[in-house]
């Protein structure tokens, strides 16, 4: 039962709904790119080379870095290229990448992991599976699993995000209806991983048959099933914590700080998978639509084929398309469907190009402070952010912001705030990291004018005894001259004597 729910959010229906969510198996792509660069930690530094023959799920990149998992080829074929290729990112920018041809066998590694009886297996060996597998958080975050996982040390509750984060993302509710056996099987993985005592599948109310499915196969007493309500941001971990257990985390401050662990449950699915099986982790369900697109639809497609392969199975018109990553809200634009798919590719919307409002001044309505899922005051942000006072702004908890873009969504002027608040975070981490290199230059200066001036008091003191020591020396050089002098002069009466004898 809900302990509570939160203030602000907003209700978008999901825009382009479907009859039924199904899954379709895209076919093998004829390349794939996969990059080196994963979502945190160093780039992967490739261990084959361009002529190499691999197989799918064969290692071909890995770091030292703990936070990163192995490169897994996602289909069998021959490495034609090691080069820069542009990647999904808001940057644009390019990035090494291994290509791989198809040979169209999907000829695979052999792997091995605990088996369904995996209770006997050590908390130890089964993150290492994870970590071996490649599973990091599908849900979009992309932090490496077993990263997550190692360490944890008083965990009384395991929470499994079934909601999608965002209106029109059906990748997981396609998950929790065609797998929830396999999810079911990777809380149970997860409540012997974490040392908790129990576990709550979070599902929104609008998904009456993921719900059904889960509970066919949800037979554990500490695994219990939650509704909660179809509200945009109710995915937020913070956020869900609060309603299904009545705890605030604050600011500055983590799940686990409060004895919490978060998985969503793309990332149970694959972490299922990784320890009974130590399957690698080389396809991800994808879901595609928009405004541009006839049959939107939810996809199993390697990883590293490009958003194109899948879009065009889904009827897109022959309009112009405007192409986002991720979701309506929080998602990233990209400038072509020429991409590959990545672990944290969950949507990608095709959109007709449409006529943008224009951005008018605030009118101060104050929808926006009422939108705001973490209690926070847009309106008066957006006044600080603008001026470009930042200390302000963080005095309003600026950082507190996860820019979900519920304010954008309520106001009546079109103003991008969320778009002003990431702008004024950045600037006040610059402005905070330059401050920071300030004050260690003074210090450096400082501490360098009081070594001087230490230096040079020593150097005197030092001078002071030397001189003290060279008079002492000298005085006492003049008793022993008085006593050579005293000596001389008894010699020489002595032997004055002696002639006058
Ligand atoms: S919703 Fe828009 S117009 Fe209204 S107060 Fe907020 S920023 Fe101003
Ligand atoms: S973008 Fe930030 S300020 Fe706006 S509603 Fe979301 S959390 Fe609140």
């Amino acid at each position: 039962m809900l302990r509570q729910s939160f203030s602000g959010g907003v209700v978008i229906p999901n825009p382009h709904p479907v009859e039924t969510v199904e899954i379709i198996s895209a076919p093998l792509p004829d390349k794939v790119v996969l990059p080196l660069q994963q979502r945190i930690g160093d780039e992967a530094i490739p261990c084959v080379k361009v002529g190499d023959k691999v197989l799918t799920g064969q290692v071909i990149a890995k770091t030292e870095d703990h936070f990163c998992v192995p490169i897994h080829a996602s289909i069998s074929g021959k490495v034609v290229s090691i080069d820069e290729q542009i990647i999904p990112h808001k940057s644009g920018l390019k990035s090494k990448c291994i290509i791989i041809e198809s040979d169209g066998k999907d000829q695979w590694v052999k792997y091995k992991g605990c088996g369904t009886d995996f209770l006997h297996c050590d908390r130890a060996t089964m993150i290492e599976y994870i970590r071996s597998s490649g599973i990091v958080g599908l849900g979009g975050a992309g932090f490496p699993a077993h990263a997550k996982l190692e360490g944890i040390q008083d965990c009384h509750t395991l929470i499994i995000n079934g909601t999608e984060c965002e209106p029109g993302i059906m990748c997981d509710d396609a998950l929790m209806q065609h797998h929830p056996q396999e999810i079911i099987r990777g809380v149970e993985i997860l409540l012997h991983i974490c040392g908790a005592q129990r576990a709550i599948i979070a599902v929104e109310d609008d998904k009456q048959e993921a719900l059904n499915s889960l509970l066919m196969y949800c037979h554990n007493d500490r695994i219990s099933i939650e509704q909660i309500p179809t509200k945009y941001t109710s995915g937020a971990e913070k956020l869900l914590i609060k309603m299904l257990l009545g705890i605030e985390i604050p600011s500055g401050r983590f799940a686990i700080d409060v004895g919490v662990v978060c998985q969503n449950v793309a990332t149970t699915k694959a972490i299922f998978d990784a320890v009974v099986d130590n399957k690698p982790l080389i396809s991800r369900i994808v879901t595609v639509t928009g405004s541009g697109i006839e049959s939107p639809n939810n996809y199993e497609v390697r990883l590293g084929a490009s958003f194109e392969h899948i879009v065009s199975m889904s009827n897109p018109n022959t309009n112009q398309h405007a192409i986002r990553m991720g979701g309506m809200m929080m998602g990233v634009d990209v400038e072509t469907i020429h991409l590959p798919i990545c672990k944290i590719t969950n949507c990608i919307f095709v959109n007709n190009i449409e006529v943008k409002f224009s951005t008018q001044e605030c009118i101060r309505c104050g929808q926006c402070n009422q939108a705001c899922p973490v209690d926070l005051l847009p309106q008066q942000l957006y006044w600080h952010a603008k001026s470009g006072n930042t200390d302000k702004a963080m005095d309003y908890n600026l950082a507190d912001c996860i820019e979900c873009r519920c304010c954008d969504y309520v106001c009546p002027s079109h103003i991008p705030l969320a778009e002003y608040f990431s702008f004024a975070k950045a600037l006040h981490r610059k402005t905070t990291e330059d401050q920071y290199r300030t004050d260690i230059a003074r210090e450096r200066f400082e501490f360098r004018e009081y070594r001087l001036d230490r230096n040079k008091r020593e150097r005197a003191e030092m001078m002071a005894a030397k001189k003290k020591e060279l008079k002492k020396k000298m005085a006492n050089d003049k008793t022993q001259k008085d006593k050579i002098a005293a000596a001389m002069a008894r010699i020489k009466k002595t032997k004055k004597a002696s002639d006058d004898a």
